[in-house]
Protein backbone atom coordinates (compact mmCIF):
# COMPACT_ATOMS: atom_id res chain seq x y z
CA UNK A 1 0.00 0.00 0.00
CA UNK A 2 0.91 3.48 -0.24
CA UNK A 3 1.54 5.60 -3.15
CA UNK A 4 4.91 6.68 -2.73
CA UNK A 5 6.91 6.16 -6.24
CA UNK A 6 3.27 6.44 -8.11
CA UNK A 7 0.96 8.71 -9.06
CA UNK A 8 -1.96 6.88 -9.00
CA UNK A 9 -4.59 6.88 -6.42
CA UNK A 10 -3.85 6.81 -2.88
CA UNK A 11 -5.04 3.21 -2.09
CA UNK A 12 -5.45 4.66 1.33
CA UNK A 13 -8.59 5.33 2.68
CA UNK A 14 -10.19 7.93 3.81
CA UNK A 15 -10.31 7.42 7.78
CA UNK A 16 -12.00 9.79 9.40
CA UNK A 17 -12.86 9.05 13.25
CA UNK A 18 -16.13 10.59 14.01
CA UNK A 19 -15.11 14.30 14.90
CA UNK A 20 -17.40 16.94 15.47
CA UNK A 21 -16.30 20.55 14.89
CA UNK A 22 -17.89 22.05 17.58
CA UNK A 23 -16.00 25.67 18.30
CA UNK A 24 -16.13 28.14 14.77
CA UNK A 25 -16.86 31.41 16.25
CA UNK A 26 -14.22 33.74 18.08
CA UNK A 27 -13.76 33.69 21.34
CA UNK A 28 -13.53 37.00 23.30
CA UNK A 29 -13.64 37.95 27.02
CA UNK A 30 -14.61 33.93 27.46
CA UNK A 31 -17.79 34.23 24.83
CA UNK A 32 -17.57 32.46 21.96
CA UNK A 33 -19.36 35.26 19.34
CA UNK A 34 -19.55 35.93 15.71
CA UNK A 35 -17.32 38.52 13.98
CA UNK A 36 -18.70 42.46 13.81
CA UNK A 37 -19.06 41.79 10.12
CA UNK A 38 -20.43 38.44 10.09
CA UNK A 39 -18.54 37.48 7.98
CA UNK A 40 -16.93 33.41 8.09
CA UNK A 41 -14.34 32.26 6.04
CA UNK A 42 -13.92 28.59 5.51
CA UNK A 43 -11.84 25.83 6.64
CA UNK A 44 -10.75 22.75 4.76
CA UNK A 45 -9.49 19.49 4.61
CA UNK A 46 -6.38 19.22 2.77
CA UNK A 47 -6.80 15.37 2.32
CA UNK A 48 -9.96 16.16 -0.26
CA UNK A 49 -9.86 20.17 -0.81
CA UNK A 50 -12.96 20.39 0.50
CA UNK A 51 -14.72 22.53 3.21
CA UNK A 52 -15.00 21.23 6.62
CA UNK A 53 -16.53 24.51 8.29
CA UNK A 54 -17.13 27.71 7.92
CA UNK A 55 -15.12 29.98 10.74
CA UNK A 56 -16.02 33.93 11.64
CA UNK A 57 -13.60 36.16 10.47
CA UNK A 58 -12.21 38.79 12.58
CA UNK A 59 -11.00 41.71 11.04
CA UNK A 60 -10.08 44.87 12.82
CA UNK A 61 -13.00 45.69 15.36
CA UNK A 62 -12.91 42.39 16.37
CA UNK A 63 -9.23 42.51 17.30
CA UNK A 64 -10.66 45.97 18.70
CA UNK A 65 -12.84 44.33 21.23
CA UNK A 66 -10.01 41.55 22.08
CA UNK A 67 -8.01 43.57 23.01
CA UNK A 68 -10.22 45.75 25.06
CA UNK A 69 -11.15 42.72 26.55
CA UNK A 70 -7.61 41.99 27.51
CA UNK A 71 -6.87 45.09 28.54
CA UNK A 72 -9.73 45.06 31.16
CA UNK A 73 -8.66 41.84 32.52
CA UNK A 74 -5.07 42.86 32.89
CA UNK A 75 -5.48 46.45 34.52
CA UNK A 76 -8.59 44.97 36.47
CA UNK A 77 -8.69 41.82 36.64
CA UNK A 78 -7.48 38.84 38.77
CA UNK A 79 -4.77 37.15 36.75
CA UNK A 80 -1.99 39.62 36.72
CA UNK A 81 -2.24 39.87 40.78
CA UNK A 82 -2.85 36.23 41.46
CA UNK A 83 0.16 34.64 43.50
CA UNK A 84 1.99 32.43 41.09
CA UNK A 85 1.20 29.43 42.59
CA UNK A 86 -2.55 29.97 42.02
CA UNK A 87 -1.78 30.57 38.34
CA UNK A 88 -0.19 27.55 38.64
CA UNK A 89 -2.81 26.00 39.58
CA UNK A 90 -5.33 26.86 37.03
CA UNK A 91 -2.63 26.27 34.06
CA UNK A 92 -2.09 22.68 35.69
CA UNK A 93 -6.36 22.25 35.35
CA UNK A 94 -5.90 23.38 31.74
CA UNK A 95 -3.52 20.69 30.85
CA UNK A 96 -5.52 18.11 32.41
CA UNK A 97 -8.57 18.87 30.37
CA UNK A 98 -5.95 18.92 27.61
CA UNK A 99 -5.48 15.42 28.60
CA UNK A 100 -8.85 14.24 28.32
CA UNK A 101 -8.84 15.74 24.95
CA UNK A 102 -6.19 14.23 23.11
CA UNK A 103 -7.90 12.22 20.23
CA UNK A 104 -10.58 15.07 19.36
CA UNK A 105 -8.03 17.80 19.31
CA UNK A 106 -5.38 15.53 17.33
CA UNK A 107 -8.43 15.21 14.84
CA UNK A 108 -8.97 18.59 14.37
CA UNK A 109 -5.05 19.20 13.89
CA UNK A 110 -5.28 16.01 11.13
CA UNK A 111 -8.70 17.36 9.39
CA UNK A 112 -6.94 21.08 9.48
CA UNK A 113 -3.81 20.95 8.71
CA UNK A 114 -3.18 17.15 7.31
CA UNK A 115 -0.71 16.49 10.41
CA UNK A 116 0.07 12.88 11.51
CA UNK A 117 -3.30 11.06 14.09
CA UNK A 118 -0.90 8.91 15.48
CA UNK A 119 2.00 11.54 16.04
CA UNK A 120 -0.76 13.74 17.20
CA UNK A 121 -1.77 11.64 19.88
CA UNK A 122 1.23 10.59 21.06
CA UNK A 123 3.55 13.20 20.67
CA UNK A 124 1.80 16.98 19.98
CA UNK A 125 -1.19 16.90 21.80
CA UNK A 126 0.16 15.66 25.18
CA UNK A 127 3.03 17.51 25.11
CA UNK A 128 1.54 20.80 24.72
CA UNK A 129 0.14 19.55 27.92
CA UNK A 130 3.35 19.42 29.66
CA UNK A 131 4.30 23.05 28.22
CA UNK A 132 1.36 24.39 30.22
CA UNK A 133 2.76 22.68 32.90
CA UNK A 134 6.56 22.80 33.22
CA UNK A 135 5.63 26.98 32.59
CA UNK A 136 3.34 26.76 35.62
CA UNK A 137 6.03 25.50 37.80
CA UNK A 138 7.80 28.35 36.81
CA UNK A 139 4.73 30.83 37.64
CA UNK A 140 5.83 30.76 41.84
CA UNK A 141 9.40 31.51 40.93
CA UNK A 142 8.93 35.19 38.91
CA UNK A 143 11.38 37.31 41.11
CA UNK A 144 13.96 40.08 41.05
CA UNK A 145 17.24 40.61 42.94
CA UNK A 146 18.48 42.65 45.91
CA UNK A 147 21.95 44.93 44.01
CA UNK A 148 24.53 45.54 45.17
CA UNK A 149 24.54 48.98 43.78
CA UNK A 150 28.33 51.36 44.19
CA UNK A 151 26.51 54.00 46.29
CA UNK A 152 24.22 54.64 49.84
CA UNK A 153 21.33 53.12 47.80
CA UNK A 154 19.33 50.27 48.59
CA UNK A 155 18.21 48.52 45.37
CA UNK A 156 15.97 45.41 44.07
CA UNK A 157 14.28 45.03 40.70
CA UNK A 158 10.79 43.44 39.89
CA UNK A 159 9.88 41.31 37.45
CA UNK A 160 6.32 42.38 35.89
CA UNK A 161 4.00 41.04 32.91
CA UNK A 162 4.35 42.85 29.66
CA UNK A 163 0.73 43.62 29.83
CA UNK A 164 -1.45 42.28 26.73
CA UNK A 165 0.27 40.53 24.17
CA UNK A 166 -0.62 39.18 20.80
CA UNK A 167 0.58 36.05 19.78
CA UNK A 168 0.38 35.42 15.65
CA UNK A 169 0.83 31.48 15.38
CA UNK A 170 1.03 29.58 12.13
CA UNK A 171 -0.22 26.56 10.68
CA UNK A 172 1.54 23.82 10.67
CA UNK A 173 2.22 23.29 14.47
CA UNK A 174 -1.28 24.30 15.51
CA UNK A 175 -1.40 23.44 19.03
CA UNK A 176 2.33 23.36 19.46
CA UNK A 177 2.84 26.76 18.47
CA UNK A 178 0.01 28.14 20.63
CA UNK A 179 0.91 26.30 23.72
CA UNK A 180 4.77 27.69 23.42
CA UNK A 181 3.58 31.08 23.31
CA UNK A 182 0.30 31.12 25.46
CA UNK A 183 2.12 28.74 28.51
CA UNK A 184 4.63 31.16 29.33
CA UNK A 185 2.82 34.31 28.93
CA UNK A 186 0.24 33.01 31.37
CA UNK A 187 2.62 32.32 33.62
CA UNK A 188 4.33 35.64 33.53
CA UNK A 189 0.55 37.05 34.39
CA UNK A 190 0.21 38.34 30.89
CA UNK A 191 -3.33 38.54 29.05
CA UNK A 192 -3.50 37.90 25.69
CA UNK A 193 -5.21 37.98 22.15
CA UNK A 194 -4.35 34.94 20.14
CA UNK A 195 -4.27 35.07 16.07
CA UNK A 196 -4.36 31.59 14.80
CA UNK A 197 -3.32 30.45 11.15
CA UNK A 198 -6.65 31.33 8.75
CA UNK A 199 -5.69 27.83 7.52
CA UNK A 200 -5.82 26.31 11.30
CA UNK A 201 -8.37 27.81 13.71
CA UNK A 202 -10.41 24.67 14.89
CA UNK A 203 -8.13 23.40 17.45
CA UNK A 204 -7.00 27.21 18.99
CA UNK A 205 -11.01 27.70 19.54
CA UNK A 206 -11.04 24.31 21.36
CA UNK A 207 -8.24 25.74 23.45
CA UNK A 208 -10.09 28.69 24.11
CA UNK A 209 -13.11 26.76 25.33
CA UNK A 210 -10.69 24.52 27.97
CA UNK A 211 -9.24 27.76 29.58
CA UNK A 212 -12.31 28.99 30.37
CA UNK A 213 -13.39 25.49 31.53
CA UNK A 214 -10.24 25.27 33.76
CA UNK A 215 -11.08 28.35 35.00
CA UNK A 216 -8.96 31.20 32.62
CA UNK A 217 -10.78 34.22 33.89
CA UNK A 218 -12.44 35.93 30.88
CA UNK A 219 -10.63 38.06 28.90
CA UNK A 220 -6.90 36.84 29.91
CA UNK A 221 -6.94 34.46 26.38
CA UNK A 222 -9.19 35.90 23.37
CA UNK A 223 -8.33 34.03 19.85
CA UNK A 224 -9.46 35.60 17.24
CA UNK A 225 -9.33 33.58 13.90
CA UNK A 226 -9.16 35.47 10.93
CA UNK A 227 -6.31 36.52 8.04
CA UNK A 228 -2.68 37.99 8.59
CA UNK A 229 -3.46 41.50 6.62
CA UNK A 230 -6.78 42.23 8.06
CA UNK A 231 -6.74 40.63 11.85
CA UNK A 232 -2.86 39.83 11.85
CA UNK A 233 -1.85 43.18 11.04
CA UNK A 234 -4.52 44.95 13.18
CA UNK A 235 -3.30 43.45 16.50
CA UNK A 236 0.48 44.37 15.37
CA UNK A 237 -0.40 48.05 14.96
CA UNK A 238 -2.81 48.29 17.79
CA UNK A 239 -1.79 50.72 20.13
CA UNK A 240 -2.88 48.99 23.63
CA UNK A 241 -0.97 45.94 22.83
CA UNK A 242 2.41 45.75 24.33
CA UNK A 243 4.08 43.05 22.97
CA UNK A 244 4.11 40.82 19.71
CA UNK A 245 5.49 37.46 19.92
CA UNK A 246 5.44 35.86 16.22
CA UNK A 247 5.81 33.14 14.17
CA UNK A 248 5.84 32.69 10.68
CA UNK A 249 7.34 33.50 7.28
CA UNK A 250 10.71 36.43 7.60
CA UNK A 251 8.48 38.35 4.89
CA UNK A 252 5.79 38.53 7.40
CA UNK A 253 8.01 39.23 10.59
CA UNK A 254 9.11 42.25 8.67
CA UNK A 255 5.72 43.65 8.51
CA UNK A 256 5.24 42.97 12.31
CA UNK A 257 8.19 44.90 13.15
CA UNK A 258 7.41 47.81 10.92
CA UNK A 259 3.65 48.11 12.64
CA UNK A 260 5.03 48.04 15.74
CA UNK A 261 8.00 50.71 15.19
CA UNK A 262 5.12 52.70 13.67
CA UNK A 263 2.36 52.43 16.02
CA UNK A 264 3.71 52.42 19.93
CA UNK A 265 7.25 51.08 19.91
CA UNK A 266 5.61 47.26 21.31
CA UNK A 267 8.25 45.22 21.69
CA UNK A 268 8.45 42.09 19.48
CA UNK A 269 9.73 38.56 19.20
CA UNK A 270 10.17 36.45 15.92
CA UNK A 271 10.07 33.28 15.08
CA UNK A 272 10.96 33.00 11.16
CA UNK A 273 11.76 30.71 8.28
CA UNK A 274 15.11 28.83 8.04
CA UNK A 275 17.01 26.80 5.24
CA UNK A 276 18.45 23.90 7.57
CA UNK A 277 21.52 22.73 6.95
CA UNK A 278 23.07 18.79 7.57
CA UNK A 279 26.49 18.33 7.26
CA UNK A 280 27.19 14.65 7.20
CA UNK A 281 30.83 13.64 7.88
CA UNK A 282 32.89 11.27 5.70
CA UNK A 283 33.26 9.18 9.38
CA UNK A 284 29.44 8.98 9.87
CA UNK A 285 27.21 5.78 9.97
CA UNK A 286 25.77 5.84 6.72
CA UNK A 287 22.39 4.66 7.47
CA UNK A 288 22.04 6.52 10.93
CA UNK A 289 22.75 9.66 8.64
CA UNK A 290 20.50 8.63 5.54
CA UNK A 291 17.53 8.29 8.44
CA UNK A 292 18.34 11.55 10.21
CA UNK A 293 18.43 12.81 6.59
CA UNK A 294 15.09 11.87 5.72
CA UNK A 295 13.35 12.68 9.00
CA UNK A 296 15.23 16.26 8.83
CA UNK A 297 13.44 17.09 6.00
CA UNK A 298 9.87 14.61 5.62
CA UNK A 299 8.86 15.09 8.91
CA UNK A 300 5.28 16.85 8.71
CA UNK A 301 5.60 16.65 5.10
CA UNK A 302 9.05 19.15 5.14
CA UNK A 303 6.12 21.78 6.85
CA UNK A 304 8.78 22.26 9.60
CA UNK A 305 10.74 25.93 9.95
CA UNK A 306 13.93 23.78 11.47
CA UNK A 307 13.22 21.31 8.41
CA UNK A 308 16.74 20.30 7.78
CA UNK A 309 16.21 21.17 3.73
CA UNK A 310 19.86 21.37 2.63
CA UNK A 311 22.19 17.97 3.69
CA UNK A 312 25.66 18.99 2.89
CA UNK A 313 27.57 14.94 2.58
CA UNK A 314 31.24 14.65 2.61
CA UNK A 315 32.44 13.15 -0.77
CA UNK A 316 34.26 9.97 0.57
CA UNK A 317 31.11 8.53 1.40
CA UNK A 318 28.48 10.75 -0.92
CA UNK A 319 27.46 7.95 -3.32
CA UNK A 320 27.14 5.05 -0.62
CA UNK A 321 25.19 7.78 1.19
CA UNK A 322 22.71 8.45 -2.25
CA UNK A 323 22.17 5.18 -2.35
CA UNK A 324 20.96 3.89 1.11
CA UNK A 325 19.22 7.42 1.10
CA UNK A 326 17.27 6.84 -1.82
CA UNK A 327 16.20 2.91 -1.22
CA UNK A 328 15.27 4.82 2.54
CA UNK A 329 13.09 7.42 1.26
CA UNK A 330 10.50 4.70 -0.13
CA UNK A 331 9.78 4.14 3.75
CA UNK A 332 8.18 7.65 3.92
CA UNK A 333 5.03 6.20 2.74
CA UNK A 334 2.53 8.62 1.37
CA UNK A 335 -0.92 8.79 2.50
CA UNK A 336 -4.04 9.66 4.83
CA UNK A 337 -2.59 11.00 7.73
CA UNK A 338 -5.49 9.26 9.67
CA UNK A 339 -4.05 5.92 8.86
CA UNK A 340 -1.58 4.58 11.32
CA UNK A 341 0.88 3.45 8.14
CA UNK A 342 1.21 6.83 6.92
CA UNK A 343 4.54 8.65 7.24
CA UNK A 344 4.00 12.26 4.43
CA UNK A 345 0.24 13.41 4.79
CA UNK A 346 -0.78 16.33 1.97
CA UNK A 347 0.24 19.62 1.92
CA UNK A 348 -1.71 22.32 4.43
CA UNK A 349 -3.51 23.71 1.55
CA UNK A 350 -3.65 24.47 -2.30
CA UNK A 351 -1.31 27.28 -2.04
CA UNK A 352 1.32 25.38 -0.08
CA UNK A 353 0.87 22.45 -2.74
CA UNK A 354 1.47 24.87 -5.76
CA UNK A 355 4.12 26.61 -3.92
CA UNK A 356 6.18 23.57 -3.41
CA UNK A 357 5.64 21.60 -6.86
CA UNK A 358 7.22 25.20 -8.50
CA UNK A 359 10.33 24.57 -6.64
CA UNK A 360 10.27 21.21 -7.99
CA UNK A 361 10.22 22.32 -11.04
CA UNK A 362 12.33 25.15 -10.74
CA UNK A 363 15.01 22.49 -9.42
CA UNK A 364 14.42 20.71 -12.53
CA UNK A 365 14.85 23.98 -14.68
CA UNK A 366 17.84 25.27 -12.60
CA UNK A 367 19.39 21.30 -13.78
CA UNK A 368 19.99 19.52 -9.99
CA UNK A 369 18.86 15.65 -10.67
CA UNK A 370 16.00 14.23 -9.35
CA UNK A 371 16.79 11.10 -7.66
CA UNK A 372 12.88 10.36 -6.29
CA UNK A 373 9.69 11.83 -6.05
CA UNK A 374 8.69 15.64 -7.47
CA UNK A 375 5.34 14.56 -8.64
CA UNK A 376 2.03 14.88 -6.97
CA UNK A 377 1.42 11.71 -5.11
CA UNK A 378 -2.60 11.15 -5.98
CA UNK A 379 -4.97 12.56 -7.32
CA UNK A 380 -7.34 14.36 -5.00
CA UNK A 381 -5.99 16.21 -1.95
CA UNK A 382 -2.63 17.91 -1.75
CA UNK A 383 -0.06 15.27 -1.58
CA UNK A 384 3.61 15.45 -2.82
CA UNK A 385 5.92 12.60 -3.29
CA UNK A 386 9.13 12.91 -1.09
CA UNK A 387 11.57 14.06 -3.33
CA UNK A 388 15.42 14.48 -3.39
CA UNK A 389 17.34 16.66 -5.77
CA UNK A 390 21.09 16.07 -5.97
CA UNK A 391 23.74 18.01 -8.13
CA UNK A 392 22.66 21.19 -6.29
CA UNK A 393 24.74 24.10 -6.43
CA UNK A 394 24.55 27.33 -3.59
CA UNK A 395 23.24 29.63 -6.50
CA UNK A 396 19.93 27.55 -7.24
CA UNK A 397 16.99 28.60 -5.48
CA UNK A 398 16.58 24.93 -4.04
CA UNK A 399 19.38 25.28 -2.11
CA UNK A 400 18.41 28.34 -1.17
CA UNK A 401 14.92 29.52 -0.73
CA UNK A 402 12.56 27.99 1.80
CA UNK A 403 10.32 25.39 0.28
CA UNK A 404 8.23 23.89 3.36
CA UNK A 405 7.55 20.94 1.37
CA UNK A 406 9.07 17.35 1.45
CA UNK A 407 12.12 18.59 -0.57
CA UNK A 408 15.60 17.41 0.12
CA UNK A 409 18.40 19.41 -1.66
CA UNK A 410 21.92 17.26 -1.41
CA UNK A 411 25.33 18.44 -2.25
CA UNK A 412 28.84 17.05 -1.58
CA UNK A 413 31.56 19.00 0.34
CA UNK A 414 35.43 17.86 0.65
CA UNK A 415 36.72 19.40 3.51
CA UNK A 416 35.21 20.73 7.18
CA UNK A 417 36.08 24.29 6.43
CA UNK A 418 34.26 23.80 3.04
CA UNK A 419 30.91 22.16 4.47
CA UNK A 420 31.06 25.11 7.42
CA UNK A 421 31.14 27.43 4.46
CA UNK A 422 28.42 25.84 3.31
CA UNK A 423 26.29 25.72 5.83
CA UNK A 424 27.04 29.64 6.63
CA UNK A 425 25.45 30.38 3.02
CA UNK A 426 22.30 31.21 3.96
CA UNK A 427 20.81 34.17 5.01
CA UNK A 428 18.28 32.09 7.97
CA UNK A 429 20.24 30.89 10.86
CA UNK A 430 17.36 28.67 12.49
CA UNK A 431 18.52 25.18 13.28
CA UNK A 432 21.22 22.95 11.93
CA UNK A 433 22.46 19.31 12.29
CA UNK A 434 25.86 17.45 12.47
CA UNK A 435 26.17 13.66 11.70
CA UNK A 436 29.82 12.67 13.11
CA UNK A 437 31.55 10.19 15.43
CA UNK A 438 34.45 12.86 16.04
CA UNK A 439 34.40 15.11 19.51
CA UNK A 440 36.62 17.29 17.40
CA UNK A 441 34.60 17.75 14.25
CA UNK A 442 31.40 18.26 16.46
CA UNK A 443 32.78 20.73 19.02
CA UNK A 444 34.83 22.74 15.92
CA UNK A 445 31.81 22.45 13.67
CA UNK A 446 28.74 23.62 16.47
CA UNK A 447 30.92 26.70 17.47
CA UNK A 448 31.56 27.84 13.84
CA UNK A 449 27.70 27.29 12.66
CA UNK A 450 25.82 30.87 12.55
CA UNK A 451 22.29 28.83 14.28
CA UNK A 452 19.91 28.70 16.85
CA UNK A 453 20.20 25.33 17.59
CA UNK A 454 22.70 22.25 16.44
CA UNK A 455 21.69 18.68 16.51
CA UNK A 456 24.32 16.35 17.02
CA UNK A 457 23.45 12.58 15.86
CA UNK A 458 20.09 13.56 16.01
CA UNK A 459 17.50 15.91 14.33
CA UNK A 460 14.37 17.78 15.70
CA UNK A 461 15.78 17.01 19.20
CA UNK A 462 13.32 19.40 21.36
CA UNK A 463 12.56 19.81 24.26
CA UNK A 464 10.46 22.16 26.85
CA UNK A 465 13.64 23.19 28.43
CA UNK A 466 16.05 23.81 25.89
CA UNK A 467 15.64 27.07 24.28
CA UNK A 468 14.64 27.57 20.57
CA UNK A 469 14.81 30.56 18.25
CA UNK A 470 16.77 31.85 15.11
CA UNK A 471 20.20 33.69 14.36
CA UNK A 472 20.05 35.83 11.39
CA UNK A 473 17.13 36.33 9.44
CA UNK A 474 15.90 33.44 11.20
CA UNK A 475 14.48 35.85 13.54
CA UNK A 476 15.57 36.69 17.53
CA UNK A 477 13.87 35.90 21.12
CA UNK A 478 13.48 32.20 22.19
CA UNK A 479 10.69 30.55 22.72
CA UNK A 480 10.76 27.25 25.13
CA UNK A 481 12.79 27.26 28.12
CA UNK A 482 12.98 30.02 31.04
CA UNK A 483 14.02 32.26 28.23
CA UNK A 484 10.48 32.18 26.46
CA UNK A 485 8.82 33.18 30.06
CA UNK A 486 11.44 36.41 30.26
CA UNK A 487 9.87 37.43 26.65
CA UNK A 488 6.31 38.24 28.52
CA UNK A 489 7.85 39.85 31.13
CA UNK A 490 9.83 43.22 32.13
CA UNK A 491 12.25 44.65 34.50
CA UNK A 492 11.45 47.29 36.92
CA UNK A 493 14.17 48.74 39.65
CA UNK A 494 13.08 50.14 42.99
CA UNK A 495 15.66 52.37 44.30
CA UNK A 496 15.82 54.16 47.79
CA UNK A 497 18.85 55.90 49.91
CA UNK A 498 19.70 53.85 52.69
CA UNK A 499 20.21 56.44 54.82
CA UNK A 500 18.29 59.72 54.98
CA UNK A 501 20.74 61.01 52.65
CA UNK A 502 20.45 64.22 50.96
CA UNK A 503 19.64 62.62 47.21
P1 LIG B 1 2.95 33.62 7.37
O1 LIG B 1 4.03 34.49 7.82
O2 LIG B 1 2.30 33.90 6.08
O3 LIG B 1 1.78 33.52 8.44
C1 LIG B 1 2.02 33.34 9.81
C2 LIG B 1 0.95 34.06 10.60
O4 LIG B 1 1.05 35.45 10.37
C3 LIG B 1 -0.48 33.67 10.22
O5 LIG B 1 -1.27 33.65 11.38
C4 LIG B 1 -0.90 34.81 9.32
O6 LIG B 1 -2.28 35.01 9.26
C5 LIG B 1 -0.19 35.98 9.96
N1 LIG B 1 0.03 37.13 9.08
C6 LIG B 1 0.15 37.15 7.73
N2 LIG B 1 0.33 38.41 7.29
C7 LIG B 1 0.32 39.21 8.38
C8 LIG B 1 0.48 40.60 8.57
N3 LIG B 1 0.66 41.44 7.56
N4 LIG B 1 0.45 41.08 9.83
C9 LIG B 1 0.29 40.25 10.88
N5 LIG B 1 0.12 38.93 10.75
C10 LIG B 1 0.14 38.41 9.52
O7 LIG B 1 3.61 32.20 7.38
P2 LIG B 1 2.95 30.83 7.01
O8 LIG B 1 3.03 30.62 5.54
O9 LIG B 1 1.63 30.72 7.65
O10 LIG B 1 3.93 29.83 7.79
C11 LIG B 1 5.07 29.35 7.23
C12 LIG B 1 6.27 30.12 7.70
O11 LIG B 1 6.37 30.11 9.12
C13 LIG B 1 7.56 29.53 7.23
O12 LIG B 1 8.40 30.53 6.75
C14 LIG B 1 8.15 28.87 8.46
O13 LIG B 1 9.51 28.70 8.46
C15 LIG B 1 7.69 29.76 9.51
N6 LIG B 1 7.68 29.05 10.79
C16 LIG B 1 8.63 29.38 11.71
C17 LIG B 1 8.67 28.74 12.92
C18 LIG B 1 9.70 29.09 13.94
O14 LIG B 1 9.54 28.71 15.10
N7 LIG B 1 10.74 29.80 13.61
C19 LIG B 1 7.73 27.76 13.21
C20 LIG B 1 6.77 27.45 12.25
C21 LIG B 1 6.75 28.13 11.04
Amino acid sequence: HGSNGSSDDLTFPLEIPPAKIRFTKLFIGGEFVDSVSGKTFETIDPRTGETIARVSEGDKEDIDLAVGAARRAFDHGPWPRLPGAARAKIMHKFADLIDQHIEELATLDTLNAGKLFSWGKAVDIPSVANTLRYFAGAADKIHGQVLKMSRELHAYTLLEPIGVVGLIIPWNFPSTMFFVKVSPALAAGCTMVVKPAEQTPLSALFYAHLAKEAGIPDGVINVVSGYGPTAGAALTSHMNVDKVSFTGSTEVGRKVMQAAAASNLKTVSLELGGKSPLLIFDDADIDQAADLALLGVMHNKGEVCVAGSRVLVQEAIYDEFVKTLVEKAKEWVVGDPFHPNSRVGPQVDKKQYEKVMSYIEHGKREGATLLTGGKPAAKKGYYIEPTVFTDVTEDMMISRDEIFGPVMALMKFKTIEEGIKYANNTKYGLASGIVTKSLDIANTVSRSIKAGVVWINCYHGFDIDCPFGGYKMSGFGKDFGMEALHKYLQTKAVVTPIYNSPW
